[in-house]
This record gives structure tokens, sequence and C-alpha cells, in this order.
């Protein structure tokens, strides 16, 4: 029995009219049966842009933020339609999850997200996740931008066995299929190295944004969450119940090792800033000691006590201390921040716990 978070991509639910709900059918049967298998489903649905501008008459992918923000708004509704008119014939409950990034950067409201989705699963209802796009602008705050991404953020955050990421591609090929008849599917990857990260090339197609660099990234977040990732073809027959049973289907990507929940928020967490660190510091660091004032050189961009901030860009942590606090002390000796800051005050910019090494 396992955790299953599947994503599923606007054109492999979409057809020449919009969403396919003959697509949308065949899913709900395979859902169905993994359910049947014992296995909790969470679905992540792109689409909602397409559908909103499909209905609107717009054939062309829309770049302008404010337009792709009213059709999302007019794609999402109609995207839950679709999926209710399938699930309900088999008598599956649904949920519409809508999430932004900085819900998920949030630990409060990160949590309360995941306390409502640990709920609904416990009434064996399926969450389907889309980005808030409305709501959702970089304009106004960080995007996931691409259902990859959103989707290895669930299946972190819920702590999923298996992320299956259905796209119009087949696997992960060792050079682009769509240019090269030779290319090769490589059917299980141990270890996301620089070598497989490089068979990556740019993507997305008219509607859909994501390509295999998104999917990458995807896979590396999940990894880090000890989560098996699946990248398949998602027209492939009864492709998720193969992919549970374990057939080689697509391209499977071993999972990683666990990082515990509190360090991969961190690490999963957009930094709200930068704390510019000394050699001395680093050194500290790397031997899992606290941030002391007397290690910083700088800061960059204003953030808060709580946010999680770079420390040098090879960081990242829960500051202690708001920027503008950090300003005051920088260069200090710890014994100083009681005249500085206050007699309560700690002395530690960021505590070990708090702190994790970023990947090269
Ligand atoms: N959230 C977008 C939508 O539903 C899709 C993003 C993506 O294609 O990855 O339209």
């Amino acid at each position: 029995m396992a955790r299953v978070v599947i994503k599923i991509g606007t054109n492999t639910l979409s057809g020449a009219d919009g969403i396919d709900l003959d697509y949308l059918e065949s899913l709900a049967d395979q859902v169905k049966e993994l359910r049947n298998g014992g296995h909790r489903v969470m679905l992540v649905t792109s689409g909602a842009i397409g559908a909103g501008s499909r209905r609107m008459g717009v054939e062309k992918r829309v770049k302008k933020i404010e337009y792709r923000q009213a059709y999302a708004a007019i794609g999402q509704p109609l995207l839950m339609h679709s999926y209710q008119k399938a699930f309900l014939k088999r008598d599956i409950p649904i949920a519409q999850v809508l999430v932004t990034r900085e819900i998920f950067n949030n630990r409060e409201s990160y949590l309360n997200v995941r306390n409502s989705v640990e709920t609904l699963l416990k009434m064996d209802v399926v969450p389907i996740f889309n980005e808030n796009d409305s709501i959702s602008t970089r304009e106004i705050g960080p995007v996931f931008g691409d259902n990859d991404s959103l989707s290895a953020h669930v299946a972190s955050k819920l702590e999923a066995d298996q992320l299956i990421i259905l796209s119009d591609i087949d696997g992960l090929f060792n050079k682009n299929p769509r240019e090269h008849d030779d290319a090769r599917l490589i059917p299980v990857v141990e270890q996301l190295t620089e070598e497989i990260l490089a068979m990556a090339g740019e993507g997305g197609t008219e509607f859909s944004t994501g390509g295999m660099k998104t999917k990458l990234k995807a896979v590396k977040i999940a990894s880090r969450a000890g989560c098996q990732v699946v990248l398949a073809h998602g027209r492939a027959e009864r492709i998720l119940c193969r992919i549970m049973d374990g057939e080689a289907i697509g391209t499977r990507f071993m999972a990683g090792k666990k990082m515990n929940s509190r360090n991969r928020w961190i690490y999963n967490a957009e930094p709200a800033g930068t704390i510019l660190v000394d050699k001395g510091a680093v050194k500290a660091l790397e031997a899992h000691k606290s941030l002391l004032p007397s290690g910083i050189t700088g800061v960059e961009g204003r953030f808060s006590a709580g946010d999680v901030v770079y420390i040098n860009r090879e960081f990242k942590a829960v500051t202690n201390l708001s920027s503008d606090e950090i300003g005051l002390i920088t260069g200090h000796h710890s014994r100083d921040i009681p005249k500085l800051l206050g007699a309560d005050r700690r002395d530690d910019v960021a505590r070990p716990e708090d702190i994790v090494r970023l990947e090269g």
C-alpha cells in the first residue's frame, strides 16, 4: 500500500476540443483500481488556463499575466466539473485544493494545508491540487509556475511514496526524441547525475508549461523526500496500475535518502533574502554549529524573523532575526547583542537544526 501523487499535464487531459472527458473516465477507472489495491491517491491537475482560454475562444498560449489569471479563474471550475463527472460515476468523492507557493513557504500555513489534506485522505476523498493561478503570480509573490514542481512539493509535504508525472512523452530520453530518431528511453535512473540533468532540453508546448527540466527538478524535490518518481506517457493503457505493479514502463527515478520533514521544508522554501557570511562562519556551519553575528558580513533583501533565507547561497536557514536586526549587529560579538537588541534576545542568528546545506 502506497501514498501516490499523480500529476496530469494539460496535453494529457486535453483533446482537440479541450478537456477530454473519455480520458478522465479512464483516469477515474485507474484511480479506482489503485484505491481498491489499498493505495491512497492524490491528483495534481493542470489545464485550468487551457480550459479557460478555450472556453473564451482563444487557441493560442496566453502570455499576459492578467489574462492567464482570468482564464485560470474561468477554467478551474470547468476542469473540476469534468473531474466531478468522471469520479462521481464511480462513487469516488473528490476535493479541490488550490495552493500557492507562499502557502507552502510559510510553515504555519503549510502545516494547515497538510492537516486539511490528511483529513480528506482519512475520509477516503481524492484531493485534486492545482496552483491558485488567479492570485498567484510572480508580480505578487513567489510561484510554482509549473505543476511538475507543484506535484513534487505536494508529494514531499504529504509524505508520498510515489509520484507519477503523466505527460505526452514516454519518459526521459538520452536526447530529445522529437528531434532525434535514435533517441533512447532511459528506463531507470538511480541518481540524478550531471550527465542525466544534461539530457533534459527546454520544453513546453502551446498550452503546457513544463518540459523535461522542470520534471527533473521535481524528481530532485521528491527524491529528497524518499519518494520514487515515474515519468510516463499519460495515454498509455492502464498506465497507473502498471507503474504501481512495478512494470518497466516510462522512466523510474529511485528515491534518494529521506531528509526529515522540517529540513525539507527549509530546503524547498523560496528564500526571502540572503545573509552573507565570512569563511570562518562557513566552516562553523559545515561543522553543524550555529550562525553567530561575528561571522556576518552583510544582508541582501528584507526579511523577518522566522523566514527562510539563504546563507551565501551555500545554505538555507530559518533566521531568528530580521534583516533590520542583522544590520544592527553585523560583525559584533555575541556579548554585544543584549546591548544592541535588548536583554532577552538570543545571540544565535540561526540554530544548527534550522540550517541545511545546499547541493553543489
Ligand atoms: N496551473 C496551470 C493550469 O492549471 C498549469 C501549470 C502547468 O501546466 O504546469 O493551467
